[in-house]
């Protein structure tokens, strides 16, 4: 099954049978459930009839009662359509998924466009895959782990369609990239020099190569690979997301934050020589000023 609303006209209108439906609780506790004619979802807080929420429109709250009758204030759930990053978040996994902070910057780091030829190694669960998808690339998946391979498929089904321009292959990208002519090579795996010299025959001029690492020695090791091969304009950095506790006069920076996920690194495939970077200071900041 399908999220009927990401598919075409967009996520609009009432919920409707068959649709994934984001149910969140007072402690912000939540649930994704598809939405099944006569279904009820059962929790520590009661049950839930999905007919109570078949037809109504999206932000509408709902109320679960409790099968031993039990006494307290009846349970009440907020109904909305869940985003890309809540099914991420929520999705069967079997390898680490990239967090949604990092798929963000991603998106704009690697330039993801509509109708881009995106090659992608190791596919994992799909989240990368969902984020590239969503965003109107063709994506081609390289994973070597059937398990993984046949788990991303679904993650992606589930979200977009049987249609959605994704193949996985299972096999070892270390050993070659088959395609030629792409856009974009995006790789989330523990060693992607090895993949370097693959992709620079694979990707088209100016085309960019983006790899995601835990550890800063893996990302340097990269880098070098880069710097010797037909890439430039290379770039590392991560994404450090501090969220706020905002509520009447208390308002700081929540006590915990995720210390570290991971280093995206970029580069361009070119066909000039000596341009590898390293130069350059981040993002367009006081140092990297547009010459007019
Ligand atoms: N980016 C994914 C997670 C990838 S986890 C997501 O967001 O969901 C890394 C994946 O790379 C694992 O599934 C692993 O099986 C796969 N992998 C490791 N080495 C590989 C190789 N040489 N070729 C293809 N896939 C590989």
């Amino acid at each position: 099954m399908t999220d009927p609303g990401r598919v075409g006209r967009g996520p609009r209108g009432p919920l409707a049978a068959g649709e994934r439906v984001l149910l969140v609780d007072h402690h912000d506790r939540r649930y994704l459930i598809r939405l099944v004619p006569g279904a009820s979802f059962q929790s520590h807080a009661g049950v839930v009839e999905h007919d109570a929420l078949i037809g109504r429109p999206e932000g509408s709250e709902v109320v679960a009662w409790r099968r031993d009758g039990g006494s307290g204030p009846a349970r009440r759930f907020l109904a909305v359509r869940p985003t890309l990053a809540d099914v991420i978040v929520k999705m069967p996994r079997g390898a680490q998924v990239i967090y949604p902070k990092d798929l963000g910057a991603i998106l704009v780091a690697a330039d993801l466009f509509p109708g881009a030829r995106v090659l992608e190694a190791g596919v994992g669960s799909g989240a990368l895959s969902m984020t590239a998808l969503q965003a109107g690339c063709e994506v081609t998946g390289y994973e070597i782990r059937e398990d993984f391979a046949r788990r991303a498929r679904a993650n992606v089904a589930e979200l977009l369609g049987a249609d959605a321009p994704f193949r996985v292959e299972e096999r070892d990208v270390y050993e070659g990239i088959a395609e030629t002519g792409l856009d974009r090579v995006l790789l989330d795996l523990p060693e992607p020099w090895r993949v370097v010299e693959h992709a620079e025959r694979a990707l088209l001029p100016g085309g960019i190569l983006l790899a995601y690492l835990p550890s800063i020695t893996q990302t340097a090791e990269l880098r070098a690979r880069l710097a010797r091969a037909s890439f430039a304009l290379a770039e590392t950095f991560e994404i450090l997301r501090r969220s706020w506790h905002i509520e009447g006069r208390s308002v700081r920076p929540d006590h915990r934050m995720v210390a570290h996920t991971g280093f995206v690194t970029t580069a361009r495939r070119v066909e000039a020589r000596g341009f590898s970077g390293g130069e350059r200071d981040g993002d367009g900041g006081p140092a990297g000023g547009v010459e007019d």
